[in-house]
């Protein structure tokens, strides 16, 4: 390991080089404690991570824009002194429902909302107004999504609006999904909006990676370090207190370890050194996979941002048109469209090869697109994450493991965590921060 300024002590390890945990060694830095990040992929970033599209420009392989309200990452940036980098830029949002692509980006979209009644549509409206004024989150929390939005806007909305959209993303799990998660995504939603009631999305310049790289220069000039293709295996122990982490490129002395995949990544690590019920704990979440097809169009495809796709038997829940944000130029003139699906990951779907996805797609994609040629594909990509959605269920808050692990010196900062928001870079960042600023003082405290 290289020496740094920070005295004999081998500081903070932090597994994985995601946003929970670049945000984390940032914090660590700035507290003036050595830290080094083991990111078993060859390039940081985790989710929110890149790759080259055919122009050889950086694009997300999922997905990824902000809200305007989402403070955490934006007060970074700000202290990364790249709140110039920031793009704001309104967007379009269609719900695609019964053969029809309708617009729903403001809220007289809503009062033209023809899928619904006029009666259903004041009711929509209602219950959008209703989400926001919520102020205790608690009380939903024995409530599932599904029998809070038919009590706020009745059987029909849930039909049209919320039942495929819940069915889509969780499939046979859709039922068990919490109230308090769809409040909170409505209200994070809304609260992006301007004084029109446009949505408006934040994004960075040169993309999130542009932005991954500021966090890194920032840890890595304050003397920390970032290992990739470095996979953690598993933790050593002193007396109960953890002092190594294995990886397979060696062992890496700890004072403390930062841990931020998912739970059951988390598990396989500690799992050596907890009873079974402890464990059992850990495996209490479910977790959704998520397959992103991501095609590169020689054209257009549609005017919309986002388009939901309102029809569960889809094999895709959103149709991201990433360029109705980003001007294909920045693509080397090609239009850029996610296909994002949600599936348990042992779906046979999950497996399938990147030609078989494609295939598998693109006849729906004509359904809702009957213009689309498929000679309009110039390069197709598939990425899928393994854990990409943990499941928020009734009574979530029962199943949080706490940021201090059974194991003395080890501390947990997982996606699964962050509650009652739902995951998201800007969760990360403060989870991330935070989870730092609790090992820091207990570091002052225990050892130095
Ligand atoms: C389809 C999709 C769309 C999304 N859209 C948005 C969006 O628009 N805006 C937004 O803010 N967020 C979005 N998110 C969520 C966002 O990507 C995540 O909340 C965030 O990136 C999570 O960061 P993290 O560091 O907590 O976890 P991860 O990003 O999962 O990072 C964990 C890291 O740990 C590494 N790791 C795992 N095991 C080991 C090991 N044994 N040793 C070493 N390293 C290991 C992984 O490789 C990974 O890099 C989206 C997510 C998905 C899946």
């Amino acid at each position: 390991m290289r020496a740094t300024d920070k005295g004999p002590h081998p500081g903070v390890v932090v597994i994985g080089g995601g946003f929970t945990g670049l945000a984390a060694a940032y914090q660590l830095c700035l507290e003036g404690i050595r830290v080094t990040v083991v990111e078993q992929g060859a390039e940081t970033g985790g989710l929110a991570r890149s790759f080259e599209v055919e122009s050889g420009d950086r694009l997300e392989c999922f997905y990824h824009h902000w809200f305007t309200n989402d403070r955490h990452i934006m007060a970074l940036i700000r202290e990364l002194q790249a709140e110039d980098e920031v793009i704001l830029r309104q967007t379009r949002t269609s719900i695609y429902f019964s053969h029809r692509i309708y617009r729903l980006a403001t809220p007289s979209d809503l009062l033209r909302f023809a899928a619904l009644s006029l009666l259903d549509r004041v009711r929509l409206g209602w219950l959008v107004m209703r989400v926001r004024m919520v102020g205790n989150w608690r009380a939903l929390e024995k409530l599932s999504a599904e029998a809070w939005l038919k009590r706020l806007g009745g059987h029909e909305v849930y039909r049209v609006v919320w039942e495929p959209l819940l069915r889509g993303k969780f499939g046979d799990l859709a039922p068990e999904v919490s109230a308090v998660w769809i409040w909170n995504k409505l209200k994070l939603r809304g609260g992006s909006r301007g004084k029109d009631g446009a949505e408006r999305l934040a994004y960075f310049r040169g993309g999130f990676r542009a932005l991954v790289q500021r966090m890194e220069q920032a840890i890595v000039s304050r003397g920390g370090q970032i290992l990739t293709g470095t996979i953690a295996t598993g933790l050593q122990l002193t007396r109960g207190r953890v002092t190594a982490v294995a990886t397979n490129q060696g062992t890496l002395p700890a004072d403390a370890v930062i841990v931020t995949p998912a739970l059951p990544v988390v598990a396989r690590l500690m799992g050596a050194h907890l009873s079974a019920e402890q464990l059992a704990s850990y495996a209490r979440i479910k977790y959704l996979a998520n397959v992103c097809l991501i095609l590169e169009l020689d054209r257009r495809l549609s005017d919309s941002y986002w388009l939901n796709v309102n029809d569960s038997s889809f094999p895709f829940v959103g149709v991201i048109e990433h360029t109705n944000f980003e001007a294909p130029a920045q693509y080397g003139g090609r239009s850029i469209v996610y296909l994002s699906r949600y599936l348990p990951a042992d779906h046979s779907h999950f497996g399938l090869d990147d030609d078989a996805t494609l295939e598998h797609c693109l006849p729906y994609l004509s359904v809702i697109f009957p213009q689309f040629r498929r000679d309009w594909i110039v390069k197709h990509h598939v990425w899928r994450a393994r854990y990409a959605q943990p499941v928020v269920t009734k009574d979530y808050s029962a199943f949080i493991p706490a940021l201090r692990s059974p194991i003395e010196g080890v501390y947990l900062a997982s996606m699964a965590q962050i509650y009652p928001e739902d995951r998201g870079t800007n969760y990360a960042v403060r989870d991330g921060r935070a989870a730092a600023a609790v090992v820091a003082a207990w570091l002052r405290d225990h050892c130095y």
